[in-house]
């Protein structure tokens, strides 16, 4: 799934390889997906991008948008995996939207659970696009403490520190991929209200939030997704489903792994404090 440091990281491969590429062809989906979600009909797509040229791409939040001339953008989301590839690369049988371009490239696009693939003139109507675009990322400077604590602030008392991070996108660009080892550096458990929080349990977890972000990004993503050129990231996960069945790298404890608002947690019970 695409979270901040792949959306950033997608983003800057995307700037580097397509810029000045002209679109030559587009074709449908080869397989009928449930939740590849499209702007409107995706047929009209070929209309739309063919002898466009890409102009710059950028990351943000959850979403990678490829800007092409005459005001178009390509908008991915989420659960997309991008393949690009040349003439001696075979073409995936399977994807949800392919495009090809004038030096006998491709770019071909497979979805994992869900994902969108949003071709438009103009501006994009989406509340977790806006959200994405025009919040404040948590790797630029002006996301301090103290603006961290009024976000904090804002939130039902209630809520869980998991909820806080991954769900809404109130922070964008965070999901649950990335919280577990948000939460795990912090050494808070996904559960843990957040109304228990102390000081230094606040600040543990903005600190934590900025330094665990930066590193997934420095290197380039998750190891658990992959890039444009189907290699890992560069940062290998603390917790997830690659390394659950590991011992805590802290105390040498069991994880433990269960379903939680939407996906797995991944926690250690001795190391990640319920109150
Ligand atoms: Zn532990």
């Amino acid at each position: 799934m695409i979270e901040l440091p792949e959306a950033i990281t997608l983003g800057k491969q995307f700037q580097k390889t397509l810029v000045g590429k002209i679109v030559t062809d587009v074709y449908n989906a080869t397989s009928l997906h449930k939740f590849a979600f499209f702007n409107g009909d995706p047929q009209g797509y070929k209309e739309l991008l063919v002898g466009k040229v890409v102009q710059s791409a950028e990351g943000y939040g959850i979403f990678v948008d490829i800007h092409f001339n005459d005001g178009i953008t390509l908008s991915l989301f989420d659960g997309i995996n991008a393949k690009y590839g040349d003439a001696s690369s075979k073409v995936p049988d399977k994807y949800q939207l392919l495009l090809t371009f004038n030096d006998n490239t491709y770019l071909a696009f497979t979805v994992a659970m869900y994902g969108g693939m949003y071709a438009y003139k103009g501006e994009f109507e989406n509340k977790y696009y806006h959200l994405s675009v025009e919040s404040l990322s948590p790797l630029s400077k002006k996301f301090d403490e103290a603006y961290f604590d009024s976000k904090l602030a804002q939130e039902k008392k209630n809520i869980s520190a998991k909820a806080f991070l991954a769900t809404e996108q109130r922070i964008p660009g965070i999901g649950n991929g990335v919280a577990q080892d948000i939460l795990f550096n912090a050494g808070i458990h996904p559960k843990r209200k957040i109304f228990t929080l102390t000081d230094a349990d606040r600040s543990a977890l903005f600190h934590s939030l900025k330094e665990t972000l930066q590193a997934m990004t420095s290197l380039g993503g998750r190891e658990t997704e992959t890039d444009l050129f189907g290699n890992k990231g560069g940062y290998q996960t603390i917790l997830s489903k690659n390394t659950y069945k590991l011992p805590c790298p802290k105390c040498g404890g069991s994880i433990s792994k269960e379903a939680y608002l939407g996906g797995s947690v991944y926690y250690c019970r001795h190391c990640q404090k319920l109150e």
